[in-house]
């Protein structure tokens, strides 16, 4: 089965909206036309409006926001709805990223909140997973990711699947250096899919992107691209500046 791979840049708390324009300047101007895979920005919140601003006319590129509220609106100080992200013309969102999970206490069952109220919302979510160096090394990778997606995906329907993309993201490799190697990464994701079959049944494992991330940068690109199950990739560090993650995007182009 062919899936379009599918690339993002998480800019985190980093780029401010200035900075987005001097960074969309030099990215957008590589990515003119529409390319064989999906390319998104993930910005933060007050950097969306100016990211959306400059993005707008560009066909290859989409727009994610990092975060959500899964309450429609109302006494939420400091949170941010689906119709705010909507209005601004967001595309996707990056949902339970492991910096969410551990720093800001979000379990499986708020993140399926958020799951759920993004394709409400006519977005898509970017659901990430990923065990920690403890949980792996203790034998227990496969039940942490397979509670990880059951509990993230609970109510979802094999239909609604279609516009979710999974991001595997070892905790251990995000932001350190270290990489999962090819190995490692396939082996992992071919598992992930196997758990999305026993779900969703081997259509929608067959047609569900699943995105690498962990230490992804130009010069690992190419080989973890060319794995029969990784279909893309969600990267920190190595896309916060616009020619590296045009590197990365372009090993995706050829891969
Ligand atoms: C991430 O934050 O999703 C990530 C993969 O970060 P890095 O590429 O810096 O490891």
């Amino acid at each position: 089965m062919s899936r379009k791979p599918i690339i993002a840049a998480n800019w985190k708390m980093n780029v401010t909206p200035s900075e987005a324009v001097t960074y969309l300047d030099t990215f957008l101007s590589t990515f003119s036309q529409p390319v064989n895979v999906d390319i998104v920005i993930g910005a933060s919140f007050v950097t969306l409006p100016k990211a959306a601003e400059l993005i707008g006319p560009n066909p290859a590129v989409d727009l994610a926001a990092q975060n959500m509220s899964h309450e429609a609106n109302g006494a939420f100080t400091g949170e941010t709805s689906a119709a705010m992200l909507n209005d601004v013309g967001v595309d996707y969102v990056i949902l339970g990223h492991s910096e969410r999970r551990s720093l800001y206490g979000e379990d499986d069952a708020v993140i399926n909140k958020k799951v759920h109220a993004t394709l409400a919302a006519g977005m898509k979510p970017i659901l990430c997973i990923g065990e920690s160096l403890e949980e792996r090394e203790g034998g227990q990778l496969e039940s942490v990711l397979t509670s990880q997606l059951e509990g993230s995906l609970a109510g979802i329907s094999a239909d609604q699947m279609a516009d979710i993309v999974i991001a595997y993201e070892p905790v251990w490799a995000i932001g350190t250096g270290v990489t999962a190697s090819k190995e490692q990464a396939q082996e992992t994701q071919a598992f992930v899919r196997s758990v999305l079959e026993k779900i969703f049944g081997s259509d929608v494992a067959g047609a569900t992107r699943i995105q690498y991330g962990g230490s992804v940068k130009p010069g690992n690109a190419e080989e973890l691209i060319n794995q029969p199950d990784i279909d893309g990739f969600l990267v920190g560090g190595a896309a916060l500046d616009p020619n590296s993650f045009a590197e990365i995007v372009g090993a995706g182009i050829g891969g």
